[in-house]
């Protein structure tokens, strides 16, 4: 891997790393700070946006950055190249299937109509899987009444 500048070059479809300083110690690690620009305003140079939009390549994270955490853009020779796209292609299936699949049982959801979404991780959440959660809500209140705890 080559480190290149980013001056006057649009980031959007190019790998970076993100600076040290803009993330915790425990992600220094070079590859855990390769992300894979997909958008932002700031991706392009002399723009007056400074949003970057970014896949994480190691955490398969979407995340948003600022053009000045990025630390230089990486140029690959072709072995890495395909390593690369073959990374950003398993993350897009992990996220399509995360999209079509509810959180706690992997049920295929792609012809459910109602279904509600776990705020944390915005994966959706079948019906029978929401009711049992509910269910459980319950259960517990009634057993916080039962101990006096309200
Ligand atoms: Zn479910």
């Amino acid at each position: 891997m080559e480190k290149t500048t980013t001056r006057d070059v649009n980031l959007e479809g190019k790998v970076v790393l993100i600076k040290k300083e803009a993330i915790k110690p425990e992600f220094h690690e070079e590859k855990k700070r390769m992300a894979y620009c997909t958008g932002g305003f700031g991706c392009a140079p002399n723009s007056l946006g400074s949003k970057v939009f970014a896949l994480m390549l190691n955490a398969g994270e979407d995340t948003t950055w600022r053009r000045e955490h990025i630390e230089c853009v990486c140029e690959f020779n072709e072995e890495e190249q395909t390593m690369v796209d073959a990374r950003i292609k398993e993350i897009e299936g992990i996220k399509e299937y995360n999209r079509n699949h509810c959180k706690i049982c992997e049920k295929d959801m792609t012809d459910e109509k109602s279904y509600a979404f776990d705020a944390l991780s915005g994966r959706p959440i079948c019906k029978e899987c929401q009711d049992a959660r509910e269910a459980e809500l319950e259960a517990r209140k009634a057993a916080d009444k039962e101990a006096g705890w309200c």
